[in-house]
Parts: C-alpha cells; structure tokens; sequence
C-alpha cells in the first residue's frame, strides 16, 4: 500500500527532517507515528501524499512512485488519500454540508450519488443533524468530524491524520478516535500522527517512532514510549 525504500528530505535551509527511512504499511492498518516535535512526524506523512517530495529514496502508494507521478496524477493520488489536520482547514463559507459535498463535486459525481454520499458520510460521523450549519456553529470536535467526513467521501484507501486531536479536549479526542477505528474498521488504511499518549497507549496499534527524521522504533501493539 505504502512503501517507502532509503527515503531523505532535506529542506532548502539545510534542515534535514527524513534521514534513511524505510518502512512498509499495509492495506486496512492502522498506525501511529509519535516522537518529539520536530522529529520529522509531519513530513514524513506530507510525503506520502506529496506536499514534500524527497531529496531522495522511493515512495510507492497504491502502486504509484510518487516520484514518477507526472502532475496531471496528482489528483488520482489524492482520491487514494484522505487528509485530517490538527487545525481542520474546512471553508468557513460553506456549510457542513457543502464542504463534505466539495470534494465529490470536483471529481463531477452526479448530484444525486453526491446528495447519497455526503448523508452517509455524514451519518457516520454523527452530524447528519447539522448538514446546514456553518463550521463557525460547532464545537471543535464537531468540526473536526466534519473534517474527517470530507476526508473520507470518497472512500480513500488510506487516511492520514496530522494531529486530529492536538486541539481537542481529552473527551472529544476519544470521539474522534472511535470514529477513525470504525473507518479503519470498514477497511481503510490509517496513518495518524499524534501526541497522545493516553490514546496510543489505550487503543492498541502498530506504532511507528521517529527521531531526527529516522525510524527508530517499529511495534505491532507498540506503545506511546515518551514522557510527553
Ligand atoms: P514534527 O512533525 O515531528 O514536529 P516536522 O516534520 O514538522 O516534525 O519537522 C522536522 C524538521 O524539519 C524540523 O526541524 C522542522 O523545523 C523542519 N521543517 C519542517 N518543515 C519545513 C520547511 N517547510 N522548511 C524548512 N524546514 C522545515
Ligand atoms: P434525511 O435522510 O434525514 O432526510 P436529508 O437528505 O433530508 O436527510 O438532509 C438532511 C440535511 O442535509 C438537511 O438539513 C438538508 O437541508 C441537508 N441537505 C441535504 N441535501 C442537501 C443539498 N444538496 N445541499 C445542501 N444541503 C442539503
């Protein structure tokens, strides 16, 4: 699903964030990438979805090398890959409905597979109930759900978290989580970044540590392994 073999970044100023790293994630994982802020967490999840190339190495993803990618694939990788940051990104113009339906309109759905697709995804998340409210109506969980919904609308085989829950209450946290094991559940591959050590700790996963952008620690059922 996702292989990377002797993968470096170095960014322009000289900063390098991925250092030699290899690693294999399958079809319908789920796995935890934790370490210190400034380990190289982000990047090497930006890489997979290619908002950072590598300064070297090779990325595959669903059978495409992201450096052979011509551009015009891009957004064909991207339907492969849905992606939740710490902070949302929804469109405060648009309701919770529009910014879900957004995606699927792009790829030109018909309006009714749209209108079928957003209420399910909706429902799955639990907000099928504010389809019409704007981002700016709702709690932070609840925009972060709407945030995962956009992700996932069009059935991804692969959904990748930066920090889904960095700026959510312990409570709400645990809501997100139990939303992203049913999608993993349901088949999806998925890769989240977090600093939470209660989380990793409690639900079970494969766990991935970086430290100055090299992989320096890889467990089925790891734990989270750091202070904090
Ligand atoms: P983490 O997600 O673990 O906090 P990052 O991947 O964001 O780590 O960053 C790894 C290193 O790369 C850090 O030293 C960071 O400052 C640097 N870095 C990240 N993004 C950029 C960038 N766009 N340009 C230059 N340096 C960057
Ligand atoms: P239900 O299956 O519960 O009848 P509906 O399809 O009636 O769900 O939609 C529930 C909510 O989603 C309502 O607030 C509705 O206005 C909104 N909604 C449904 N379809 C659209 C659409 N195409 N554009 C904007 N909002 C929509």
């Amino acid at each position: 699903m996702i292989e990377m073999q002797d993968v470096h970044k170095k960014y322009s100023n000289g900063v390098t964030a991925a250092s030699g790293i290899n690693v294999t994630i399958k079809q319908g994982e789920f796995v935890y990438v934790v370490g210190p802020s400034g380990a190289g967490k982000s990047t090497f999840i930006k890489m997979m979805y290619r908002a950072e190339r590598p300064t070297q190495g090779t990325i595959m993803v669903s059978g495409m090398n992201l450096s052979k990618l011509k551009n015009n694939r891009i957004p064909y990788l991207r339907r492969q890959l849905g992606v939740v940051f710490q902070d949302f990104k929804l469109l405060t113009r648009l309701t919770v409905y529009e910014n879900v339906a957004f995606a699927l309109e792009v790829i030109e759905e018909s309006p009714s597979t749209i209108q079928r697709k957003v209420m399910e995804t909706l429902d799955l998340v639990g907000l099928k109930h504010k389809a019409r409210m704007f981002p700016d109506e709702l709690s932070g969980g609840e925009q972060q759900r709407v945030s995962i919904a956009r992700s996932i609308v069009n059935t991804p085989k692969v959904l990748i978290a930066d920090e889904p829950t960095g700026n959510l209450d312990p409570e709400t946290s645990w809501e997100i989580m139990n939303i992203l094991e049913e999608i993993n559940t349901r088949g999806t591959t998925v890769i989240m970044a977090t600093h939470n050590r209660e989380i990793v700790n409690t639900i079970k996963h494969r766990v991935i540590a970086i430290e100055h952008g090299r992989i320096v620690r890889d467990e089925q059922r790891g734990e989270y392994g750091y202070e904090n």
